[in-house]
């Protein structure tokens, strides 16, 4: 018969307080926790079975009153640029997607925070997916492990960068990603300097961070500093004016000292005039940033065209000469990298 595992709690809600008490409670030494936990955070493990280090009595005892809530890949897609994007299917049988970019020298892990989001940018697939729930840090840890696992399996290497650029708006499930910031640094090992966080830009959001002075890294995908062009494809953003997205990033710089990445999608008949151009320099100039422009992978979304590849070099230049860093990031895998979320807009079809 099988087991009802639906009446367990899953044990990596529990923080390690919480766990020392469980232990206490059933008349084992405290010190049980700080070996679960490391298991659970540091070793990945995914059931009881595998902490050798505890006794089958215990063992069994955590197998009575706990689940553990771990994902699972369910398919994946390779591009032929060696990019691996994974469809993962979470323990309530919902999908999000994770992606593992690799280049030459990097492997950079792009994970999701939500199932489906609940903004509305037009040019982002995700956006048409209903935000159904938050992501847990255990579920967040898991997309990290499992793409740290592939980078080592195909490309022999550990990952190298974490970016939150997958589904959902991680600012808006901010505890649990700071969470699973923690978490991740801890059981890899990894300096937080090699995670970025990338959120549409909610100001208040960003001020909240500011105050706790991560370590990690700041990206806001901007995609126009013209308040009406941006409206018009991030629909949301006009109950966050550009001024105040400014102010909440200036007061990120004085607090961490950490410069903004702004991501920027140049589009064609959109954001690709001069006066887009002039808007953009004036507005990086007011707070210590670098620019990143990623070249725009068309999707579904039938009215964004990729911009010509002169407006983007007249960008650049601008930027260049106005002294702010500025990258192209080439499209990696086919509708795989972009800023935010675009990523996790096909589900369907991917291939074992
Ligand atoms: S771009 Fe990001 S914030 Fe905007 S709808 Fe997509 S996932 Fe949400």
């Amino acid at each position: 018969m099988p087991i009802d595992n639906s009446s367990k709690r899953d044990i990596r809600a529990l923080d390690l307080e919480a766990l020392r008490a469980f232990f206490e409670s059933h008349n084992q030494q405290a010190f049980r926790a700080d070996q679960v936990y490391q298991w659970l955070w540091q070793k990945g493990a995914h059931s009881f079975e595998v902490m050798t280090n505890l006794s089958k009595a215990t063992r069994e005892l955590l197998d009575a009153s706990f689940v553990i809530n771990h994902i699972a890949v369910d398919r994946q897609q390779r591009s032929a640029d060696k990019t691996i994007k994974n469809a993962i299917r979470l323990h309530d049988g919902l999908t999000i997607e994770s992606v593992l970019i690799p280049t030459e020298t990097r492997s950079t892990a792009c994970v999701s925070s939500q199932v489906g989001c609940s903004l509305d940018c037009t040019f982002c697939a995700t956006s048409q997916l209903k935000r159904m729930r938050n992501l847990n840090p255990d579920e967040i840890y898991d997309q990290v492990m499992a793409l740290d696992s592939q980078s080592r399996l195909y490309f022999d290497r550990p990952l190298s960068n974490i970016v939150f650029m997958g589904m959902g708006e991680p600012l808006m499930n901010y505890k649990n990603v700071i969470m699973a910031v923690d978490k991740i640094t801890a059981g890899l090992g990894m300096s937080p300097k090699r995670i970025t966080i990338s959120t549409s830009g909610i100001p208040k959001m960003i001020e909240k961070l500011a105050d706790e002075n991560p370590k990690f890294q700041l990206a806001v995908s901007l995609h126009s500093a013209r308040e009406e062009v941006r409206n018009s494809i991030m629909p949301f953003s006009t109950s966050f004016e550009l001024p105040i997205l400014l102010k909440s990033l200036q007061y990120w710089y004085l607090k961490t000292q950490s410069k903004v990445t702004f991501e920027y999608l140049i589009w064609k008949g959109i954001n690709d005039t001069q006066m887009d151009i002039d808007a953009l320099v004036a507005y990086a100039k007011k707070v210590p940033s670098k620019v990143n422009i990623i070249e725009y992978n068309p999707t579904d979304a039938a009215d964004f065209k990729a911009a010509d590849k002169e407006v983007i070099e007249r960008y650049k230049q601008a930027l260049e000469r106005a002294r702010i860093t500025v990258t192209v990031r080439r499209s990696r895998g086919k509708d795989i990298d972009a800023a935010c979320g675009q990523l996790a807009n096909k589900l369907v079809p991917l291939e074992h």
